[in-house]
Parts: C-alpha cells; structure tokens; sequence
C-alpha cells in the first residue's frame, strides 16, 4: 500500500503516519518528494489488518492499494492453468469444452429431446436448470423438485453430466446427488454466503461474472470458493449491462483475456445471454474463442420458437451439430493457440 499525504505536511505528520502504519503491522518506507511525501508500506495486504484507516488521518492525501483482493485465484500464487475435470470432461486443459442446454427445464419430454440431440452433437455437459432466477415473480419459475427428479431418470438412462443453478443453499441440498457442477447466475455473483455454501459442497463450480461486476470483484468472488474449500472453480463472462439494446448484455472479451492472464483459473463464454439473439450467437462464440476463452456455454432447446423463457437466444438442439460443424476451424484455430502461447501475467 501506497500513502500520500497532503502538500505541506509537516515532520509531525509525516511521523503520525509512520506510527500508525507501523501499528498496524507494516514497515514505513519515506519518501520525500518535491511537492508530497509518499509512505510505502511493507507487509501482507491480504493477512494483515486493512491500512484503509489512515485515509481518516487530516494529513493522508490518498492510500493506493497494490496488492488484489484476491490471491489463490491469482496467476502469481500458481501460474500453471489449473484444469476442471466435470464428469470426466476436462475444462481449461488446452482444448475447447462445449456445455450446452436449455435454458430451463420446461417438462421430461423438452428434457429429454434436448439430451437426444446434445449428446448426439457430441456434448457431454448438459446445462439442466430446474430453478431459474427471473426477474419477474410472474415469469415461469422453472420445474423445481419435479425438475430434479427428471433430471435423476435421465442421468440413470444416460450417464450425461449436469450443471445446474443453484440460487440459494437449499438448491445446494437438493442438487447434491445429481448436479456435476454447480451454477451460480450473475445475480448471485457477490452473494458471498451463498458462495460459502457452495463452496463447501466441494463440487466443480461455474462462476458467473455479475452483469456490473468488476474483473476483480469478479475473482474475489472467485476467491470465497477457493479459500473456503472448492479447488475446481471454472470462471464465466456473460457480458455487462449497458445503455444500449442493439444486443441483450455487452459481451466483455477484454476481461476473458485479463482473466486468463491474471488468474490460473479456466475461463468460459456465455454468448447466448450476451447476444440475446439467436443470429449473434455463432459471432460472439468466435469471438470469445479468439480472446483466449476455455470453452463456451450456449443455450439450446428442442422447440426454441415456443420455448418459456430466452425463445429468442436458444439455438435449435436437433441443429446444435452443424452449429459446432461450422465452429469446428475456430476451435482447433483457439486450441491449437492454446498450445503455442500459453497465457502470461497481463503487465
Ligand atoms: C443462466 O445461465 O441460466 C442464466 C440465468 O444466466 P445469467 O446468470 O448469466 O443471467
Ligand atoms: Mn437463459
């Protein structure tokens, strides 16, 4: 942490601020500049007490903190790409992953022909949304238990794997047996008991950016999984609210990249929820693929037109296959990157 007083601060002053970062467990380093003094504090920013206080002091100008909020997520405590393995399905290993899925589960036969189709394309992830956060009490709230048991016969005929949603720690109980991965929705993203919870259920974990986060807030979330107990936390952008409509949330490809470079943690791309759009679906997916994504999550239905909820973003599952065909040189194009120019600190 850096502390830079006002111009005209006297010995005393400078002596006050000295004490104080000593105090609180640093080492004042003075510097004595023409117009400021600066104090450069040495210490753990992250286990030692917070030097925010000496912003109350009359004589401190500004405190610039230089360590991140957060540190297991960081690049710099382990710099090698750290791999999530989900049902057998390896996320952030150099290849690109695909989840896919409806975007809520809507009955056992939308269900069901959804998986018919997905894993026919080759998925093996499947998006399975029994609860959804809508935005409107009014909006269709999803199958819920009906939802989780659907979900349990079609694991037993299949053997697919699920990520799933959970909005809430009584999701996390409900889920525990069926969900390979769990979801947690933009809205949640700074809901750190929730996160604690999840944590805890030591599950593989998808984290999805909130639609106003920071790229730090975001990994400091990133941190409460890791910190309280879950190793396997897969990061997500799923684009930013912003004043313009022309598409649903703006796609933020300059944090997939600030995100591989500074964290070790795999990241995904959600174009569906960016492009809002069915038709801005394929140009978003490359996109992220060029910007050093992982792998990509995309919503598909069986019935897109008629689905209940996001009818105009879900790609036609019975299609998904060609949708990946025509994906197919951007993937190896990413991978084969991947494998030449592995991601360095951003500097
Ligand atoms: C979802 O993936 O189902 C979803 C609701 O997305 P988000 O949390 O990104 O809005
Ligand atoms: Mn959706």
């Amino acid at each position: 942490m850096i502390i830079v007083l006002k111009p005209q601060s006297t010995d005393q002053d400078v002596q006050a601020v000295s004490d104080m970062v000593t105090s609180l467990r640093y080492q004042p380093r003075i510097i004595r500049g023409v117009e400021h003094t600066v104090v450069a504090c040495v210490g753990d920013e992250l286990n030692n007490r917070s030097l925010e206080a000496l912003r109350n002091l009359p004589s401190v100008d500004t405190v610039i903190p230089i360590q991140h909020r957060y540190k297991l997520a960081s690049r710099e405590y382990h710099h090698a790409d750290s791999v999530v393995t989900v049902g057998g399905v390896s996320i952030g290993n150099g290849s690109i992953t695909i989840l896919a899925g409806p975007c809520a589960m809507e009955g056992a036969g939308q269900f069901r022909n959804a998986v018919k189709d997905l894993t026919a394309a080759g998925v093996r992830l499947i998006r399975a949304m029994p609860y959804k956060p809508r935005t409107s009490p009014y909006d269709f709230q999803g199958l819920r238990e009906e939802g989780v048991r659907i979900m349990r016969e079609v694991k037993a005929e299949t053997g697919v794997s699920f990520v799933s949603e959970v909005m809430g720690p009584s999701h996390v109980e409900q889920l525990a047996d069926v969900a390979d991965m769990y979801q947690i929705g933009a809205r949640n993203a700074q809901n750190y008991d929730l996160l604690e919870v999840v944590a805890a259920a030591r599950k593989p974990v998808l984290l999805k950016r909130g639609m106003a986060s920071t790229v730090e807030e975001w990994l400091a979330a990133a941190e409460y999984l890791l910190v309280n107990g879950c190793s396997q936390v897969v990061l997500c952008e799923r684009g930013l609210r912003s004043f313009d409509h022309a598409v649903r949330n703006v796609l933020d490809l300059g944090a997939v990249a600030v995100a591989k470079a500074e964290s070790h943690l795999p990241v995904l791309v959600d174009p569906s929820h960016a492009a809002g759009k069915r038709s801005l679906v394929f140009p978003l997916a490359c996109a992220a693929l060029a910007a050093g994504a992982d792998g990509l999550i995309i919503e598909t239905h069986p019935d897109p037109v008629n689905a209940f909820s996001d009818a105009a973003q879900q790609l036609d599952s019975a299609r998904f296959r060609d949708f990946l065909a025509e994906l197919a040189p951007w993937m190896e194009l990413a991978a084969k990157k991947k494998r030449m120019r592995p991601p360095s600190p951003a500097g």
